[in-house]
This record gives structure tokens, C-alpha cells and sequence, in this order.
């Protein structure tokens, strides 16, 4: 029986945004989005997406004290 094997582009992934937490994919053909941020938050200015991305940490953390 011959596998079937899907092949992934090698550097093709399921990324998920460091600020807003939205799943993408990355790279994609005709996409904004970087190795850290969808095609969105990509767009933001550095330093508004720098606190953005603190905030979403913190909130990532107490999410996780919330849970345990
Ligand atoms: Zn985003």
C-alpha cells in the first residue's frame, strides 16, 4: 500500500500572533505577516506593537495563574 504522505512546505507553519493571538500562517503568498504577527498586527507601528505585545504576555500569564 503506498503512503500518502501530505507534504508542508518545509518553512511553511501554524504561527500564532504574539500580539492579538490569532492563528496564521506563515510565510504565505501575498501576505503582511511576520514570523511573530499576523497580517494585521503587522501593520501596527514598532512601538505600539512592542507594549501590545507586553500587554498580551501579562495577560498570557494570568490567564495561566487563573487556571492552576
Ligand atoms: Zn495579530
Amino acid at each position: 500500500m503506498p503512503e500518502k504522505k501530505i507534504k508542508l512546505q518545509p518553512a511553511t507553519r501554524d504561527k500564532k500572533c504574539q500580539v492579538c493571538g490569532a492563528p496564521y500562517v506563515y510565510p504565505e503568498q501575498n501576505s503582511n505577516a511576520t514570523r511573530f504577527h499576523c497580517e494585521v498586527c503587522a501593520q501596527l507601528p514598532p512601538a505600539h506593537r512592542k507594549i501590545l505585545g507586553r500587554m498580551a504576555k501579562r495577560i498570557d500569564s494570568l490567564e495561566r495563574k487563573l487556571k492552576s
